[in-house]
């Protein structure tokens, strides 16, 4: 952080604070703000988490996940986080960098008068906060809190409850360390958040072995029906519509790390999932060596994210996405034969 001297006199004397997260947030953006909210909370100040929508089951266990406010699209809960957002101080807004990833919160925040502060990894950042921590060589934007605490010199204040959820994002976010975003840094960053409380084998069991018997039984059905490889395109896609989500039961977070079983197979360089997320359809696509989805999604499907890993949305029909898709592959030809 730049003005890092500022940053301090600011978090320095109590005040009220919201951390914002992007719409349905991951490990990454629920931990870097839980983390974050445990951090400020021991300095004094008095803060509310706002989500942008509903998140996953499996990230509940997070401490400090029972304060959160999840923004439901009720009027209400609208009234509520316009009411909070009015009134604070601060807003952080972590794990985006573009207002259009917290939907329906986008202009409450824009428009706030507060002082806001951007922690991010995402390429093509907008330029709205006063202050930034923003690297798109950090694999995680929970290993960028952890580094805005060490900066402040304020390292001694992370207990077992804000290690635990640090380390969930930057868990996750690399992949389980496998990710080609995990160096020395992130190894570095883990081996710290370890020392302060954080349980790996805990963690890891909470987020990736806490399956309900509907999500493995609908990753069986995409694996065995709906998985498709076009050769020619080194290309892998799923899709999935509501009425074969609806017909697992699919909750919010069921279909995250479907993509990555496209990408392992042999030969791939692009997958893509495309589910109906009943108001969109939702994209995820990675790819491997330096073909560049976040291209593809901010190109073709108004997203973006990493370069590696990116997600998009489309209005189209799940029809009319997946043929979409299909006719923007040849424009990639080149790129993906390489
Ligand atoms: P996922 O496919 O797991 O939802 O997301 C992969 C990456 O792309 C994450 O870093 C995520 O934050 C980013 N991402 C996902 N959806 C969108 C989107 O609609 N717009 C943008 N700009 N980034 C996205
Ligand atoms: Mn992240």
């Amino acid at each position: 952080m730049k003005n890092i001297q500022a940053f301090k006199t600011l978090i320095d004397r109590p005040q009220k604070v919201v951390i914002v997260t992007h719409f349905k947030p991951d490990a990454d953006a629920l931990g870097s703000s839980l983390g974050l909210a445990g951090f400020l909370k021991k300095k004094g100040h008095q803060v509310q988490v706002i989500t942008p929508s509903d998140y996953p089951e499996f990230l509940t266990w997070m401490p400090g996940n029972k304060e959160v406010l999840a923004y439901d699209k009720r009027p209400d809960t609208l009234k509520k986080v316009s009411g909070i957002i009015a009134a604070t101080d601060i807003i952080f807004c972590l794990d985006f960098s573009t207002l259009s990833r917290i939907n329906d919160l986008a202009s409450l925040v824009g428009n706030a008068k507060a002082t806001k502060v951007m922690i991010d990894h995402h390429l093509e950042p907008e330029n709205f906060a006063a202050f930034e921590q923003w690297d798109i060589t950090s694999a995680s934007t929970a290993g960028l809190v952890y580094e805005l605490i060490e900066q402040v010199g304020e390292r001694n204040l992370i207990d077992t409850d804000i290690a635990s959820c640090l380390y969930a994002g930057l868990m996750t976010d690399t992949g389980g360390f496998r990710h080609n975003n995990t160096h020395h840094r992130e190894f570095f960053i883990a081996s710290k958040l370890v020392e302060l409380g954080a349980d790996p084998h805990e963690i890891a069991k909470d987020v990736y072995d806490t399956n309900t018997l509907e999500r493995l039984r609908l990753t069986g059905y995409v694996l065995s029906q709906k998985l498709n490889v076009i050769p020619e395109y080194r290309t892998a896609y799923m899709t999935l519509s509501q009425d074969e989500l609806k017909q697992f039961g699919a909750q919010t977070g069921d279909t995250e790390g479907l993509v990555n079983y496209g990408l392992s197979i042999k030969g791939v360089k692009l997958a893509v999932l495309m589910y109906d997320r009943k108001e969109e359809i939702k994209l995820s696509l990675r790819s491997l060596e330096d073909f560049s989805v976040n291209e593809m999604a901010r190109k073709h499907f108004d997203g973006g994210g990493h370069r590696n890993a990116s997600g998009g949305t489309s209005k189209l029909s799940l029809e009319q996405t997946l043929k979409r898709f299909l006719e923007i592959l040849p424009e990639y030809k080149e790129q993906l034969q390489k």
